[in-house]
């Protein structure tokens, strides 16, 4: 049985699906001969990431198609439900990066506390001419031990997050639209795991008793931002902020506001409204830390996903790996 991976996949997922027996084809198809490529070679399925979409004018013309896997979490690249109604089974891999997504926030965190996105911009013109000054600029930096993290949304990347927190001594409290009472996983190299509840409180109070504060919810009804002014300035003087949730999510105006105000000490942004053109003013703020949409993008979480495809395929087919 043929796949078509038309965004790639991993060395690790294609191995997986060739030893079951699939051949798997990673040549790109132009979008407009999409449906075509499928019918001509006899596709059973086709594996996309982002760049590659299939609405529901691919799904009309071909009705041999089995599956649409997407590789990754967001799937607005694919006509799901048409898809479905139509008796394809449509499926992504929403676990597979959440880690990765983790460790960008624990690196934001650690960054703002102790101005290293500054430095390291200051650092390579200034850094002759000025060391004594910049060594009194950033010479007050904070720790992470002891501070408390609030996680607004406590899905698989909120957990994470809070896992690794955890490891680093920090306090960790927890809103989320729908409570849960699963304890966080702690694994410790050498040691094994240990299961820790995590505190659920009310939306207001983590506003007001977090010291960092990081987002994890999806894109919400009619883009919706979670944070506005009016939630910014229920935190405590000082807050730190990191979103790689979705771009708005906090209000990108009300941000500006806060830092400007001196609010707000910092804040770390891997999304934006207006992906791929983030506004200037975000971009060129001193007391902002940016990352271009990498949350997911680790060589490790590509590798998860090809080989969560590959399983789902496999498991699917019933056939051995
Ligand atoms: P998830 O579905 O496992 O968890 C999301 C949680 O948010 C759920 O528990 C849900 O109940 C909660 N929630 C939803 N709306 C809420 C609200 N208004 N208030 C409080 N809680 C709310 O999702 P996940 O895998 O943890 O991913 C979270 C988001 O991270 C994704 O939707 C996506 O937008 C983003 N993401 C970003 C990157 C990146 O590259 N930066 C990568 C993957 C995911």
């Amino acid at each position: 049985m043929k796949i078509l991976a038309n965004d790639g996949i991993s060395k690790s997922g294609k191995d997986a699906l060739e030893a079951a027996g699939f051949t798997v084809i990673t040549e790109m198809v132009p979008q407009d001969q999409l449906a075509n490529a499928i019918n001509a070679e006899g596709y059973v399925g086709v594996l996309v990431r982002s760049a590659t979409t299939v609405r529901k004018e691919v799904i009309d013309q071909c009705p041999n198609l089995k599956f649409i896997g997407r590789g990754g979490v967001g799937m607005d690249n694919i006509d799901v439900a048409y898809g479905r109604e139509k008796g394809i089974n449509v499926f992504n891999t929403p676990g597979s990066s959440s880690g990765s997504v983790a460790e960008l926030v624990m690196a934001q965190l650690f960054d703002m506390v102790r101005s290293l996105y500054d430095s390291n911009r200051q650092m390579p013109t200034n850094g002759l001419a000025e060391f004594a000054a910049l060594k009194k600029k950033y010479g007050k930096g904070a720790e992470l031990r002891g501070k408390t993290l609030g996680i607004i949304g406590f899905g698989r990347i909120g957990r994470e997050v809070a896992s690794y927190a955890l490891g680093c001594g920090m306090n960790v409290i927890a809103y989320d639209r729908v409570p849960s009472h699963t304890p966080v996983k702690l694994n410790i190299s050498g040691f094994g795991s240990i299961d820790v509840n995590v505190e659920q409180v009310e939306f207001h109070d983590l506003l007001a008793n977090a010291d960092m504060i990081t987002l994890h919810v999806p894109k919400q009804d009619g883009g919706r931002a979670i944070l506005r002014a009016e939630e910014l300035a229920m935190t405590k003087k000082g807050v730190y902020l990191v979103n790689t949730a979705r771009g708005g999510s906090i209000d990108e105006n009300a941000l500006l506001d806060g830092l400007n105000s001196g609010h707000i000490a910092a804040a770390a942004l891997d999304v934006f409204e207006n992906e791929p053109t983030p506004r200037q003013d975000l971009l060129s703020h001193p007391r902002i830390s940016l990352t271009p949409h990498v949350g997911a993008a680790t060589l490790e979480a590509q590798d998860r996903i090809g080989l969560e495809l590959a399983d789902n395929i496999i498991a699917m087919f019933g056939v051995q790996a």
